[in-house]
């Protein structure tokens, strides 16, 4: 079930803002986002993207009031940290297959193990796309640990298709790798349970978190969408799924979310206001601990009444 906030433009979206908050102050908390038309427009091409300026200056006020800020992402991870580019945030790529932190790399040591079948399979999708003609327009991307062939540029995207994701099946049960699908996107991935929920999972249980806002817009973020909801439901954990929307957005997303935006500009603007509302609490805090001490730490004179 979805609810949307305000979706007039100009203004931040209170109800998304507040919901965010509230789950954030759930102690250590953390903040987890995609890129690709979560905090940056669909591009033509993977290339083009470009992430909001206002998402990457939010993210990086968000780092210093929170316990963990990360981005995960089907990108590899350092093509991420390089897009975002803010240090100190944690960049899981290859929807959780390596991570990235201050350039320091870890990767998965089954996923490495596939890298050889995932580029021999990629040239084997490209061959037949060859053969069938519809290869004009069809950008493939090999991300080491997984693959993406990108059909948007396709003069006919729904032959394209068919086509990709007939090859990728006979690629994937030859080799030993598995197809997913996205937003005009086949993608090859080792035959391992790691995705954006099992990321999302593993972050919360190794920083021990207590609340978790998650962002993301395609048929891949659902993996996470549905990890905060079975963590919530555990009930040791809040959470907010939020789902950036737009045009394309898959009817999996919309039914999987707890509160939408809509497109990645009002994206930026959310986070934003998520780390003004952050702020503004902090001084409160601040200003509540300068100007009245609980009992057990006042002056113990302060309370005499002179007799
Ligand atoms: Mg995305």
């Amino acid at each position: 079930m979805s609810e949307s906030g305000d979706r007039t433009d100009g203004e931040p979206l209170p109800e998304v803002v507040a919901r965010c908050v509230s789950v954030l102050r759930s102690a250590p908390a953390g903040l987890v986002t995609d890129i690709d038309g979560t905090i940056s427009a669909i591009a033509p091409t993977p290339a083009e993207a470009v992430v909001e300026s206002g998402a990457r200056a939010a993210l990086a006020r968000l780092a210093g009031r929170l316990a963990y800020v990360g981005v995960i992402s089907g990108r590899a991870a350092l093509v991420g940290e390089a897009m975002v580019g803010v240090p100190g945030l944690t960049y899981v790529g290859n929807h959780g297959m390596e991570r990235s932190l201050n350039g320091v790399l870890w990767e998965h040591p089954m996923a490495v193990s596939q890298v050889d079948a995932i580029r021999s399979a990629l040239l084997g999708i490209g061959e037949a796309a060859v053969a069938a003609g519809l290869d004009d327009g069809l950008v493939v991307e090999n991300k080491r640990l997984s693959g993406t062939v990108h059909y948007r540029l396709a003069p006919d995207p729904l032959a394209a298709r068919g086509l990709i994701r007939a090859a990728a099946e006979r690629e994937a049960a030859a080799r030993g790798l598995r197809v997913t699908e996205g937003r005009f996107i086949v993608e090859l991935r080792p035959m391992v349970r790691i995705d954006k929920g099992t990321a999302i999972v593993d972050l919360v249980a190794e920083r021990a978190l207590k609340g978790i806002v998650f962002l993301g817009d395609d048929l891949t973020d659902v993996d996470g969408f549905v990890a905060v909801r079975e963590l919530r439901q555990r009930g040791d954990v809040a959470g907010l799924r939020v789902g950036v929307i737009g045009p394309e957005t898959p009817a999996a997303v919309t039914a999987e979310v707890d509160v939408t935006i809509d497109g990645v500009v009002a994206c930026a603007r959310v986070l934003s206001a998520i780390a003004d509302a952050l702020d503004r609490a902090n001084d409160v805090a601040n200003l509540r601990g300068a100007s009245a001490p609980p009992p057990s730490s006042a002056n113990p004179n302060a309370g005499a009444t002179g007799g």
